[in-house]
């Protein structure tokens, strides 16, 4: 089965997806790669989902990425006592304080005591990535009394955000540890670091994952878009988490980063995702707003790797409709004439590598004489991530012998890879890269296409090949 895309689309799951059967129709809509949230699975539910979708992979034959996203120190409330929770009216007071027992309308269990200590009269609070806002009348160590600024339905474990409050928090919490540990022994392909501030907070889950699974780096905070570059250069790739990113920032700075963020990372060739609020109104309604749509467009349109949805698909009631809707505008987009000049707009020059010239030297044939596809032998994923950094407009097919490297690509632009032992000889190379271009419908027999490779096989860093053959 093959894609008619070359974005991909990441999807969370949660309650409204997490059946077999669901996820099966979700991967059939157009999902390349799933989310578990650890903020909300247990380790013990995230082990069932990566079997179930270890399941799905053999059902479908194709590989399925699988990225386990940790909480990290995100503030968050307790539960309510009504699982709908609570409507919170304007004026009205609420309590946030350090008693457990599930929360009403009038007060909740904030299990923090780091902030309940640091909260101060006169300070903000905002609830559900500021959809409600709060502010303090009275603060104690163990409670504070706050007025409603901003009421709205409140529910279990929302996230807390205190903009005006100095708290001290690293990225890693001992929950992250343990969560980070259970991905990596379940077999995860991708880890997401939430509220990164420092390279450092990156490096600690690339030394814990020691190349079982790669690490992407949540750009969700001011610290974190400062340091931009150097967190970059250790992450194998970024997220423009703009949930959080547009409650730590003013809400209008969210659109610059977002296309600061989407460039600088295409020009190192690690995959960007887009993500959060995506299509946020098809949790309740069947069909997007216009303004959603654009902005998945505008996403496809800057060549970012993957769009991703969040309670749309975990929470909503349309997950299937909505990865339906985004690979129907995905599609769309990605055929209109002025898609492929805008991408060429921002395309890197070549790094002086070898893997480089030859990612360069492929497109440019493509270019030159008719050619039906890319086809690239990658033993660890790097070659196969230098030629989607050209974003050629030919599709591109991966050919290796590692599974894990087929699934962690399942996240990178216009990559459909499949495993196959490593080739013996050049004629071996060349004939079944051929043959498996048309099994999986790449090219038709009579067509041509370029077969980039490293020779000998099996010693990584080594693309030094191009050929161009026919079916
Ligand atoms: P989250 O991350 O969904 O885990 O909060 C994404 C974001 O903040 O945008
Ligand atoms: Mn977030």
């Amino acid at each position: 089965m093959r894609r008619r895309r070359r974005v991909k689309i990441v999807a969370t799951l949660g309650p409204a997806s997490e059946s077999p059967a669901t996820m099966s129709e979700l991967f059939s809509a157009g999902v390349d790669m799933f989310r578990i949230n650890m903020s909300h699975a247990s380790r013990e539910s995230m082990r069932e989902r990566v079997t179930a979708i270890r399941e799905l992979e053999k059902s479908f034959d194709r590989p399925i990425g699988i990225l386990a996203d940790l909480q990290g120190p995100k503030l968050r409330i307790g539960g309510f006592a009504d699982k709908g929770g609570v409507e919170l009216e304007r004026g009205q007071h609420f309590t946030l304080d350090a008693d457990p027992a599930k929360g009403d309308a009038s007060r909740v269990h904030l299990p923090h005591p780091e902030i309940l200590g640091s909260l101060e009269a006169g300070h903000k609070v905002l609830l559900d990535d500021g959809k409600l806002a709060l502010r303090i009348l009275e603060a104690r160590p163990d409670r504070a009394v706050t007025e409603v600024v901003i009421g709205g339905r409140l529910t279990d474990r929302k996230g807390v955000s205190v903009p005006d409050t100095v708290i001290p928090i690293t990225a890693m919490t001992d929950k992250d540890r343990g969560d980070a540990e259970a991905a990596i022994d379940a077999g995860v392909d991708w880890i997401a670091v939430s509220f990164v501030q420092r390279p450092e907070d990156v490096a600690e889950v690339k030394k814990m994952a020691r190349g079982h699974c790669a690490v992407l780096a949540k750009i969700e905070k001011p610290q974190a878009v400062a340091r931009f570059e150097e967190i970059m250069e250790i992450a194998d790739a970024v997220m423009v988490a703009r949930g959080d990113l547009g409650v730590e920032l003013p809400l209008e700075k969210v659109p610059g980063i977002q296309k600061r963020i989407t460039r600088l990372t295409r020009r190192t060739g690690k995959p960007v995702v887009i993500a959060t609020q995506m299509l946020e109104s098809m949790i309740s309604s069947p069909v997007p707003t216009r303004a959603e749509v654009s902005d998945v467009a505008t996403a496809v349109f800057e060549g970012a790797d993957a769009v991703m949805l969040s309670a749309e698909s975990a929470a909503g009631k349309y997950p299937v409709e909505a990865v339906t809707m985004m690979n129907r505008i995905a599609e769309e987009v990605e055929s209109d004439p002025n898609h492929p000049i805008i991408i060429a707009g921002q395309r890197g020059s070549p790094e002086a590598t070898g893997a480089d010239a030859i990612a360069a030297a492929a497109r440019s044939i493509t270019e030159t004489v008719g050619v039906s596809a890319i086809i690239a032998w990658s033993e660890s994923g790097a070659t196969a991530l230098r030629v989607a950094r050209e974003r050629p407009e030919l599709p591109i097919l991966v050919l290796t012998p590692n599974v894990h490297t087929a699934r962690r690509l399942t996240i990178g632009w216009g990559l459909h890879a499949v495993v196959t032992d490593d080739a013996h000889d050049v004629d071996d190379m060349v004939n079944r890269a051929v043959e498996i271009a048309r099994n999986e419908d790449f090219v038709k027999s009579g067509e041509r296409v370029i077969i980039i490779a490293g020779l000998p096989f099996g010693t990584p860093g080594a693309t030094n090949m191009i050929r161009i053959a026919f079916a």
